[in-house]
């Protein structure tokens, strides 16, 4: 071991110690936030992969910090859910993309069709509240709930399927629309799919990366495509960055996309602009 003259080593107490003092500063920080409304709510465009016309919007939170500057998920997300805070931060992300796109649908002509999609935290999906916190929000909000997608990722179906597909049709039966995020990463067995009451599959943008340069890739996202059709679910490719990309699911029948070739998550103001623009257009 490399310890400098007489200082003594770390111990695992004290190591342990300090583990557990990043985690109740990290706890309070993110209470306050919360507290202070330092949450912000942006959102990506999801297009119709052929026309690339918008359909809807994924909210995806950010943390205004004081002093770091703008945040993006990865840099508190899985804070919030080992101290259980994603549970009022998801909630309060649910309500705000709801409210704002229950005005887009009120205000602007033609707008009243577009999907808002939220994620939703293995967290949330566990609490007894949910299905409260859903209704509430629809009804507060007055948006018709075949506009809301709720998104969750193919590892939270696996973690107990039978309670999965009980709290799933559920939701469904609320109205709202589910979607099965990250898909193909998660290893769920092909089998239970078609036991989960889902509308739609977000393909994995690790798919989406390598279509356009190797076989196995291309032959993977057609395999997934193929596998949403069989089971009549609509289709979003994630990441498409390229427009070689979106030629090439097009082609494989995919219904929908979302990336940077077509937008990058930007603020509520961006997207009042953008949705007033194609009602004029
Ligand atoms: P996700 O749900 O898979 O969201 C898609 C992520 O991919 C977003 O990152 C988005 O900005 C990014 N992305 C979209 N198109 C492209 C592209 O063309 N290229 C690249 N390189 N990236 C692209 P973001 O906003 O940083 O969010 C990361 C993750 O954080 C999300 O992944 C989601 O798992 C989680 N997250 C975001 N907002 C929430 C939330 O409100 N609640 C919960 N529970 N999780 C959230
Ligand atoms: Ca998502
Ligand atoms: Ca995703
Ligand atoms: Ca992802």
């Amino acid at each position: 071991a490399k310890k400098a003259g007489r200082d003594r080593a770390v111990s695992y107490e004290d190591s342990m110690f300090a583990a557990a003092v990043a985690e109740a500063e990290a706890r309070s920080e993110l209470e306050r936030a919360l507290d202070r409304n330092e949450f912000v709510v942006f959102y990506q465009p999801i297009v119709d992969l052929p026309s690339g016309r918008p359909i809807g919007v994924e909210a995806l939170v950010r943390w205004q910090h004081p002093e770091r500057g703008l945040l993006g998920p990865n840099e508190f997300i899985a804070h919030a859910e080992r101290t259980g805070l994603i549970v009022p931060l998801g909630a309060g992300v649910l309500r705000v993309a709801c409210q704002e796109m229950a005005r887009w649908h009120r205000e602007i002509p033609g707008a009243d069709t577009m999907r808002v999609s939220v994620n939703l935290s293995a967290r949330q999906f566990q609490e007894p509240n949910l299905l409260d916190t859903v209704r509430d929000v629809l009804t507060e909000t007055g948006i018709a709930p075949e506009t809301v997608v709720l998104e969750i990722t193919e590892s939270m179906l696996m973690e107990d399927v039978d309670a999965t597909v009980v709290v799933l049709h559920r939701l469904r039966e609320l109205g709202v629309r589910l979607a099965i995020d990250d898909f193909g990463t998660g290893y769920s067995s092909l089998s239970y799919l078609s036991r989960f009451p889902i509308d739609i599959l977000k393909i994995d943008k690790a798919f989406v990366d390598g279509i356009t340069a190797n076989r196995e890739d291309a032959a993977l996202a057609e395999a997934v495509v193929g596998l949403g059709k069989a089971l009549r679910l609509q289709t979003v490719a994630e990441g498409i960055e390229q427009p070689d990309q979106q030629a090439l699911l097009t082609g494989l029948g995919c219904t929908y996309g979302q990336g940077y070739l077509f937008a990058k998550p930007v603020g509520a103001d961006v997207i009042t602009s953008m949705l007033h623009d194609m009602a004029t257009a």
